[in-house]
């Protein structure tokens, strides 16, 4: 899952950044000063970064240039007005691309998706190793190691498994899954997804973020 670092200021327009891009199953991490984005940088390695020019510390172009001191990492500007496209434009600042604002989310993440594809080899494959379904002794394991799944548990994951990147609603998976669906409600799936994440968690926790919550909608299961 690429992980998106958005430094802005203005909340309302971080929040429907952050809602278009974890609805593409990106995760984020939302700052508002200049100084936390930078300090970021410490302790985390972001596949990309989203910076407001107008913070309230100093300016997202000098952001910038610190941030290419400790990092190669791909940044896209949010700009307001014209006179800051010139500088991002100008100033040679080794900015991957800009948005100007009002901006539709889900071009943002658009941009987002091409600067990641140009920058990066394409997103990791469906891979087996994290995650492999043994159909034959019905069991899954998890990084090589068998994962202890009540029934439930099993059968909710093989579902997820067997069409990664498939949005499965709860009364798909209560009817794939349970015998007698009717016995059972919508959070009962979120109860063992819950127990599910919890029990891949203690082997790794790439493989705990594979199950994905699609708000409204269900889960995913996403390499
Ligand atoms: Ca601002």
């Amino acid at each position: 899952m690429p992980s998106i670092l958005i430094v802005e200021d203005e909340s309302p327009i971080a929040d429907t950044l952050i809602y278009a891009l974890e609805t593409e199953n990106f995760s984020t991490t939302h700052v508002k000063t200049a100084q936390k984005g930078l300090e970021h940088f410490d302790s985390h390695a972001p596949d990309l970064a989203v910076l407001d020019i107008g913070l309230p510390d100093f300016t997202g172009f000098d952001l910038c240039r610190k941030i290419r001191t400790l990092s190669d990492v791909p940044i896209l500007f949010l700009t307001a007005r014209d006179s800051e496209v010139d500088q991002v434009l100008g100033l040679e600042l080794g900015a991957d691309d800009y948005v100007t604002k009002p901006f539709s989310p889900r071009a943002v993440v658009a941009r987002i998706r091409a600067i990641l594809r140009r920058g990066h080899p394409p997103l990791p494959e469906k891979s087996n190793e994290l995650l492999y379904h043994h159909a034959d002794t019905m069991s899954i394991t998890c990084c090589g190691t068998s994962l202890d799944l009540t029934a439930h548990e099993y059968k909710l994951l093989a579902i997820l498994l067997s069409q990664p990147g498939r949005v499965f609603t709860r009364e798909q998976l209560l009817e794939q899954a349970w015998e007698d669906p009717g016995s059972a409600m919508d959070r009962t799936i979120d109860a063992h997804i819950k127990a599910l994440r919890a029990k891949l968690r203690k082997h790794s926790e790439d493989a705990a973020q594979t199950i994905q919550t699609r708000r409204g909608l269900g889960y995913t299961l996403v390499f």
